[in-house]
């Protein structure tokens, strides 16, 4: 037998991102129905024919989404949100139905919400969440899969079907109505699948690859049983490859091996195994698809290593499979069109494309013998390792964290009592997160001053006006504590990796983050070291405009980290520390310039957690500590702030208060305060802004909106502790919008404090 080779899947994006711009042109309406579904076949065919042309055993079908793959499989199953199933459901071509769910809509004048958006697993990827309520009803609603299938089977490759498997669809969703669960819809959507598979069979697709990533959550018996009753539900029609990414499935393995599926893969990346032992539990008849090639970071494999390692496992074993950890969804696509990049570094780095040529590499050689491009293709990487080597050992071997650096001179509780006296804050102080509208206009100087089209002092003098307008709509708004607004930033990730040493930043290394938005994350390639300041010029011009106190604003360690693609050579908590250092002196820097509050943005904290439990406290330990290294050498009087969005945070409530944060703003605007709750059952010690309105919206909040939200929030926090200020930055709104949400949030402050203080 021989060893095949696939991927879990490729980017949809395109290389010059011509899904974004397909989709945005046909949204303005400057391109037809027919034309976008032109971009989409192309895409399809030119990804497919790439992965013919490198070698791959299969062709894989059922990765391209219109905007989410989550979506995809929602509207395959019929399942479209009532509030979309009145609107004219019948009458919709299905393309424009999928983008309004993903988008929102209106009709008569009247919004109709979006779905929720969230984030895949521990990945910066955001899918559309499912919606589900009782007694629902499942139907085969789109033929788009068996259209790409006729597609692709044109090709004269092997085609192999990625679908979501039902029981991480399910999970994946969420359910307004109290009473009921999700698993009692099971049933109904098994039929579906099974439709489904019959379909593919009578097409000739011979294996489906069922993705259940949930599998290494751990999970309750009642959903493990539910992997049962699926599966025995739905073997029998196709080949069934039980697919597993993002973490090791080890604690759900005495279960999974009982399936009737004909396969498995593995996360070899994220999951920690013991190949000889985990070779040895999957059964013999199965299929054991190997995920080698990292589908979430960009350095080339050790091709040489693996091919030592599997040499002798797959003696013991016929059906075994080479692939990508994951879906290459998370890596940009092709690493040879980099024109500005360094050719030694180039040479180290493998993208979607490339990832695939490893997977052909390392089956052929396990086939046929070992050939002499393996032999080489790690190689830069070595040689790259020996040299920096000998230039320098690792700065950071040099440098020792002592337990005193992770901690703030006084208790909090003195610290309040300082700051109360130094920075005279009122009560319910108002203040925002950072950011500020990003116009047209903020945005084409950005660009002018990057493509060198007006000079360094131009661009500094329009980016001070910028600041300086903020300021003083600021001061107009009455707002008690000011910030800067963020005007020079285009990224909060990308705009401290360029400002600091050991980063590098392709020209067109694409990742999509959520439908058409993609992001370019930075490429960490050394020790990180702060080579100049790179906040405080622009955060004390603010400050001296105005007699207020102005905030200073930093993105955290951990969000620069799993924001960018890191180095394999150290550990991401060694990493972590590197940037933390350097955030560091940042901090000390502003505030020996007179920043008296200093913000350090978390974002990413919460979706860095790996799948499983047992390993949260390793992730928290050094994760939160990286934090407090940034943030306790400041004296007891400068306060420190830190936001965090999009945050489930109920199960990692010790891990917040440990931040030791002076004030934390977090996103609870949607969920009515219910956050809240947990913050008060743990006795949450320090001051808490939770968003009084949701910035993610075009609508305005009413004063009697947020005063009602800061009332409720009155009796879970008490008021010494209570900040206001919106859920997130303002940059995704007009300044119209903005103004007037301020203008309501500080108006409804005022009425709260005048029943609060004593007359
Ligand atoms: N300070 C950032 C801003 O206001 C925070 C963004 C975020 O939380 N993602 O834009
Ligand atoms: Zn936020």
């Amino acid at each position: 037998m021989s060893i095949l080779s696939h991927i879990l899947g490729f980017p949809r994006i395109g290389l010059n991102r011509e899904l974004k711009k397909g989709q945005e042109s046909y949204w303005k309406k400057e391109i037809s129905y027919s034309d976008l579904k032109k971009v989409g076949f192309k895409l399809r065919n030119k990804n497919w024919l790439e992965q013919k042309k490198l070698g791959l055993d299969f062709i894989t079908v059922g990765d391209f989404a219109w905007y989410d793959h989550v979506l995809t499989m929602s509207m395959i199953l019929g399942n479209v949100p009532k509030r979309y199933k009145e609107e004219n459901y019948k009458k919709k071509r299905k393309l424009d139905l999928l983008f309004s769910i993903a988008r929102g809509s209106i009709k008569n004048g009247k919004s109709i919400p979006a779905s929720d958006m969230t984030k895949w697993f521990n990945t910066n990827y955001h899918y559309i969440v499912p919606e589900f309520f009782k007694n629902q009803k499942f139907f085969l609603g789109w033929n788009q899969l068996f259209d790409e299938v006729e597609e692709a089977l044109l090709l004269n490759s092997r085609v192999k079907v990625v679908l979501i498997g039902p029981i991480t669809y399910l999970w994946l969703g969420k359910t307004k109505d109290r009473n009921f669960n999700k698993l009692d819809l099971l049933k109904s959507i098994l039929t579906i699948y099974k439709e489904i598979f019959i379909r593919l069979k009578n097409l000739g697709v011979d294996w489906v690859q069922i993705d259940e990533p949930i599998l290494a959550y751990e999970l309750s018996e009642t959903w493990k049983q539910s992997f049962s009753i699926a599966y025995e539900y739905l073997s029998g029609i196709n080949n069934l490859l039980l697919t597993t990414y993002f973490g090791d499935i080890s604690h759900n393995l005495d279960f999974i091996i009982k399936l009737p599926v004909e396969g498995l893969h593995v996360d070899l990346i994220y999951g920690q195994y013991d190949l000889n032992i985990l070779n040895s539990l999957i059964p013999k008849s199965w299929v054991l698809s190997l995920g080698i090639i990292n589908g979430r970071n960009i350095w080339k494999s050790n091709l040489l290593k693996w091919f030592d390692v599997l040499n002798s496992m797959i003696k013991s074993r016929d059906n075994t499979w080479i692939s990508s950890s994951c879906s290459l969804l998370h890596v940009p696509i092709d690493v040879t069109v980099e024109k500005k990049m360094e050719l030694e570094l180039k040479n180290c780095f493998s993208f979607a494309i490339q990832k695939c040529k490893e997977i052909c590499l390392l089956s052929k050689s396990l086939n046929t013998g070992l050939n002499i491009e393996i032999k080489k293709w790690y190689d830069p990487i070595l040689n790259r390792n020996i040299k920096s080597r000998n230039k320098n050992i690792s700065f950071y071997k040099k440098i020792k964290i002592f337990p005193e650096d992770l901690k703030r001179n006084s208790s909090y509780n003195i610290r309040y009592n300082i700051q109360k006296l130094k920075l005279k804050i009122p009560i319910l102080p108002t203040t925002t997160i950072g950011s500020f509208p990003q116009t047209k206009d903020i945005r084409k100087l950005r660009f002018d001053f990057k493509n060198k089209l007006i000079s360094n002092e131009q661009y500094e003098k329009e980016i001070c006006k910028n600041i300086k307008y903020i300021i003083s709509e600021q001061e107009k708004l009455n707002l008690d504590i000011l910030v800067h607004g963020e005007p020079e930033r285009n990224d909060m990730v990308e705009y401290f990796g360029e400002k600091l040493e050991g980063f590098v930043f392709t020209e067109n290394g694409w990742v999509q983050s959520y439908g058409s938005r993609c992001v370019k994350p930075p490429i960490i390639v050394n020790d990180i070291k702060r080579k100049e300041s790179i906040t405080v010029k622009w955060t004390v011009f603010a400050q001296s405009l105005t007699k207020k106190i102005v905030k200073g604003m930093l993105t955290g360690p951990v969000t620069i980290l799993l924001w960018s693609f890191f180095r394999e050579d150290l550990s991401k908590e060694e990493i972590c520390n590197q940037i933390a250092l350097a955030l560091r002196e940042e901090v000390l820097d502003l505030e020996s310039s007179g920043i008296k509050i200093i913000q350090i943005d978390e974002p990413a904290l919460r979706e860095g957690l790996p799948l499983r439990k047992t390993d949260w406290k390793n992730y928290l330990s050094w994760s939160i500590n990286s934090f407090r290294l940034v943030s306790s050498s400041v004296k007891d009087q400068t306060q420190i702030h830190t936001h965090m969005c999009y945050c489930e945070f109920n199960e990692i409530m010790p891990s917040i208060v440990n931040l030791d944060a002076d004030v934390i703003t977090i996103e609870t605007a949607r969920s009515d305060m219910e956050l809240l709750d947990f913050f008060k059952k743990f006795k949450y010690p320090n001051s808490i802004g939770p968003g009084v309105y949701d910035i993610h919206s075009p609508n305005i909040p009413t004063i009697d909106s947020i005063e009602k939200l800061l009332r409720k929030a009155l009796k879970t926090i008490p008021v010494h502790q209570l900040w206001v200020n919106p859920d997130c930055g303002l940059k995704t709104r007009s300044w119209k919008e903005t103004r007037i949400s301020l203008k309501n949030m500080v108006e409804a402050v005022e009425r709260v404090r005048y029943n609060l203080i004593p007359r």
